[in-house]
């Protein structure tokens, strides 16, 4: 028999299961977090794991920078000065990945949303399918060492917006004032997971996985 999720999401000993597996829902992720807060790394991993889609707004912009298109030249305007792409463009672009993956057991939206307008679109749209955000996951890293790991980050990533101090300063001050408040919209939802963004990639990994089987 295949399963559709690893153990720890099947049934336990008593027969009870997680209530998205339970319903056969698609599992809808929100991995939420400041830059560098390791979004990016652990959604590999939980793609691994659950077999899920990874949607990353970051990437779709720099694969479209790398091939020239019109949206990478507009994204790169605001990117390089750590500002966000404006909404409208940045959820039509959303919404059309997810359209191009119609068979998906479930997403990861990682960097996505980023602001109140854009998970309110995003819920509109998931709700329209019957395939509503399952949770967020909330990766907690104080601003000292988020600093610190994208500037190490920029050695090998090869991102200008890694490399410049001010404008990591501005990503971060961006979170703040615009996308912290993202997890106040899911929390009222009841949705809204924190979890411990200090430590080794498995044990962060642990953690998300724990909070996925709640
Ligand atoms: P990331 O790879 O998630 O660190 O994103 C890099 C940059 O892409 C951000 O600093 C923004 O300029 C842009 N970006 C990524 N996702 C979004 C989003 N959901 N809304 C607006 N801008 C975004």
């Amino acid at each position: 028999m295949q399963y559709l999720y690893p153990p720890e999401l099947r049934a336990d000993r008593c027969g009870r299961k997680p209530s998205f597996a339970k319903k056969k829902i698609m599992l809808n992720i929100v991995l939420f977090g400041p830059p560098g807060a390791g979004k990016g790394t652990q959604s590999v991993h939980l793609v691994e794991s659950f077999g899920l889609v990874h949607l990353s707004t970051g990437d779709i912009f720099r694969s479209n920078i790398k091939g020239n298109t019109e949206l990478g030249q507009m994204a790169q305007s605001y990117m390089d000065k750590g500002q966000l792409v404006p909404d409208d463009v940045t959820i039509r672009m959303l919404e059309s990945e997810v359209n191009k993956h119609p068979n998906a057991k479930g997403f990861i939206f990682d960097g996505f949303p980023r602001t109140t307008a854009q998970a309110e679109a995003l819920d509109a749209f998931l709700n329209q399918r019957n395939a509503p955000v399952t949770s967020m996951l909330a990766l907690e890293v104080e601003e000292k060492e988020l600093k610190k790991r994208l500037l190490a980050r920029a050695e090998t990533s090869g991102r200008p917006d890694d490399a410049n101090p001010a404008v990591i300063q501005k990503r971060i001050d961006v979170y703040n004032a615009e996308t912290a408040p993202v997890a106040g919209h899911y929390a009222l939802q009841g949705k809204f997971t924190g979890v411990d963004g200090i430590g080794t990639v498995e044990e962060i990994l642990e953690r998300l996985k724990a909070a996925i089987a709640q």
